[in-house]
């Protein structure tokens, strides 16, 4: 099932469906088919939208963690990238203003 989109069990589905009524009573079954290939296409475009939010989401935070890692790291090349803008919390990587004297999320001193 590798490599079908499953909206097309959606359309799929909702065609099957939509004829046999169409077709008649002993059509029925075919039916009950195109709307379980239509549910069944609802549910996996939901799970892999949701897979696709999770994966997202997980390397967002990946990319997010390496940044304040690169900032604990290398504080001037941090410094340098915000425009001189912000420093980082060492305890928590929390950025700050670079007048802050405390981290706002721990309290630590930056
Ligand atoms: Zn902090």
């Amino acid at each position: 099932m590798a490599g079908v989109h499953p909206l097309v069990y959606v359309g799929a589905g909702a065609v099957v469906s939509v004829v046999s009524l169409g077709v008649g009573e002993e059509f029925k079954l075919f039916f009950y088919i195109g709307i379980g290939a239509l549910v069944f296409g609802a549910i996996s475009a939901f799970i892999g939208g949701m897979q696709y939010h999770n994966a997202k989401k997980t390397i967002e935070k990946g990319q997010q963690k390496t940044q304040q890692e690169v900032a604990k790291k290398y504080p001037d090349f941090a410094r340098q990238q915000m425009g001189m803008q912000a420093k980082y919390c060492n305890r928590c990587g929390m950025q700050a203003p670079l007048q802050a004297q405390f981290c706002a999320r721990c309290g630590s001193r930056v």
